[in-house]
């Protein structure tokens, strides 16, 4: 049963899976282990050796009780004072410079296609991001994801084309299990995407 199936139910379980401080857990134990093998690589321009270069993000809408770390993304620098080459590394937690958490922005933009109206309501009271907000990430969707060179690139790994007009719930859909397993499984799809790429910008 896909997210939208449950959430056009009464379940309720997409407000669940954004209010489970144990699920955002998992996105940063992730996190961390992306950045504990990126810290095991070099720096690409002139290899020298990565220096922690973590900076502070303020992600909105997510619950209480996550604590400092969860605001810290990961990022590296080189060690050389005459390179300082930057390398941003993936992320589950964060998607580009977007304020709202990925989890928020996945799940929230897939319930433009087919939630019921109660179910948005429900949602929009969640996640507090404004009508406006939530139609630019829409656009997002439809016209700037479409066009980077990552979706170019990771569509063709779906046996069944996955439909553009309906991003991210056709994204979605296309991962198997519950709805946080198949959530994950879409973060961990676009995580190349978040590696500090500035076509993100929006
Ligand atoms: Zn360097």
């Amino acid at each position: 049963m896909s997210i939208l199936q449950l959430e056009m139910g009464k379940t309720g379980m997409s407000e669940a899976l954004l209010t489970d401080v144990r699920f955002h857990r998992l996105l940063l134990a992730f996190d961390t282990d992306l950045a504990r093998r990126a810290r095991a690589g070099r720096c690409v321009r002139c290899g020298g050796v990565l220096h922690s270069a973590r900076y502070r993000r303020k992600p909105r809408g997510l619950p209480a009780g996550l604590g400092e770390e969860y605001r810290q993304r990961f990022s590296f620098c080189c060690a050389k004072r005459e390179c300082r080459r930057r390398k941003t590394v993936p992320s589950l937690r964060f998607l580009g410079p977007k304020v709202y958490a990925a989890a928020i922005v996945v799940l929230r933009s897939a319930l433009t296609h087919g939630a019921t109206p109660a179910a948005r309501r429900r949602l929009q009271a969640l996640v507090a991001a404004s009508r406006r907000t939530v139609t630019r990430w829409h656009r997002w969707w439809c016209e700037t994801f479409v066009s980077t060179p990552f979706w170019h690139g990771a569509r063709a790994s779906f046996d069944t084309p996955v439909s553009t007009d309906a991003l991210p719930a056709s994204l979605l859909e296309r991962f198997s299990g519950d709805p946080a397993t198949q959530l994950l499984a879409a973060l961990r799809f676009l995580g190349p995407l978040t590696g500090g790429a500035t076509v993100l910008a929006m």
